[in-house]
């Protein structure tokens, strides 16, 4: 394809005046997964449980599929389940490992600064009876491995560590903890739906236990992830019914969506080198023009050792929230990731977790960078910032005071 680095190609979805800078929450469909899944939507329409002609070639459809996943990250296809996305994931890892245990109850062990759907599911495992150890992070989002290593006890059944952050980009010592992990005899499982697609991944290398991903982070539609469970390793299935995904996960399968993931992983295998120094020079250059041109802005995370292409940056002196709209209403998409209540927002917890000055939390502002965009979109982004955030800051009673 052509014409495959530009925004415009991707579903056709954009205009070349809306521009997207928030491909942590989600990513548009890449054209080829979107022919891969098609035919799937349509003529193919068999149950691929189904023993006839119209379900045997859907089911060879999966298996492809399987393969193509298990080869992006170095397991069997054995070893792959396809989930409904990465919140499925985070939870059959976390309940399938400790409904397993429920009589006996137990201990698990993650970081303040988990995706929520690692988060609340700790939160309901304590309701269960489990304890949860919240390992806390430095002022740059960093997780010192010793830190996991302190808290096992032991009674303690699980340990969960994301991968990538999906805020600040922050990269974890994943390989570290799931050495320590194994080392003392407890399951290890983390959260790679920021990595997988991005960085390459491979299970073998890394050691872990489980290994949570999802489809729309990486160009493959909404509703569709996958879950590594390594060879011999049991679980407790979340939904249980017919002997799909072996009893992991029963249901009909989402056919179109498990084909689509199937091609995104197979493009991303071959695209992902090209992909990642492209969008990290396009990441690079924001940033830097922003801390350049913008006074009173930091960036926030661990600028030695994150994912290609996020940046959090903290505007001094303005809400965040007033800044994203404003920029929603010049056509561009970012995100704040704070918590929104009816009366009043509250930073996110993973800044609130690096102890970041209220001046800095509450100005903070994600952008995060994807396939399609450009140099001339960042460009474009920088001169808005630029104008935006003086405005804002010539109403805010705090900058005066300054
Ligand atoms: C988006 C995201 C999830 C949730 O994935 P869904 O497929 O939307 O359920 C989980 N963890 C991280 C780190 C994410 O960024």
């Amino acid at each position: 394809m052509e014409n495959k680095e530009k925004r415009t190609s991707y579903c056709g979805a954009l205009e070349t005046k809306y521009i997207y800078f928030d491909h942590n929450a989600t990513t548009p469909i890449h054209p080829e997964v979107k022919d891969a899944m098609e035919p799937f939507l349509c003529e193919k329409f068999g149950n691929p449980s189904s023993a006839h002609w119209a379900g045997k070639d859907v089911r060879g459809h999966i298996d492809e599929a399987r393969a193509r996943v298990a080869a992006l990250i170095n397991a069997e296809p054995s070893e792959i389940i396809f989930t409904s996305g990465g919140s499925e994931g985070d939870n059959l890892a976390i309940k399938g490992v400790l409904f397993r245990n429920l009589k006996k109850g137990g201990h698990i062990i993650t970081t303040a600064v988990e995706h929520p759907a690692v988060i609340r599911t700790c939160q309901q495992m304590e309701r269960f009876g489990f304890e949860v150890t919240y390992a806390v992070v430095d002022e740059y989002g960093r997780l010192d491995p010793r830190e996991i290593e302190k808290a096992i006890r032991k009674d303690t059944l699980l340990i969960s560590v994301m991968y990538a952050n999906n805020e600040t980009g922050n990269l974890y010592p994943v390989r570290e903890i799931a050495a320590i992990a194994r080392e003392r005899g407890v399951i290890f499982h983390t959260d790679a739906v920021q990595v997988v697609g991005k960085l390459p991944v491979d299970v073998k290398e890394l050691g872990v236990d489980l290994l949570s991903a999802s489809g729309h982070k990486f160009n493959a539609p909404k509703g569709v992830g996958f879950q590594y469970v390594k060879k011999g390793l049991e679980l407790m299935p979340l939904i249980s019914g017919g002997h799909q995904e072996r009893g992991y996960r029963a249901g009909t399968e989402n056919v179109p969506g498990i084909v689509a993931i199937g091609k995104a992983c197979e493009i991303a295998k071959d695209t992902m080198a090209g992909k990642s120094a492209r969008i990290g020079a396009l990441r690079d250059r924001l940033e830097n023009a922003i801390l350049e041109r913008i006074p009173d802005t930091v960036v926030n995370g661990n600028r030695e050792d994150r994912i290609y292409n996020t940046a959090n940056v903290s505007f001094k002196y303005i809400e965040s929230e007033a800044l994203l709209v404003m920029l929603d209403l010049n056509g561009i998409a970012v995100s704040t990731g704070s918590a929104c209540s009816s009366e009043f927002s509250e930073p996110s917890h993973v800044l609130q977790a690096m102890h970041l000055d209220p001046l800095c939390s509450r100005g903070a502002l994600r952008m995060s960078l994807g396939l399609g965009n450009t140099r001339e979109e960042v460009d474009h982004v920088v001169e808005a910032l630029v104008g935006l955030v003086e405005r804002l800051r010539q109403m805010s009673p705090f900058y005066q005071g300054k």
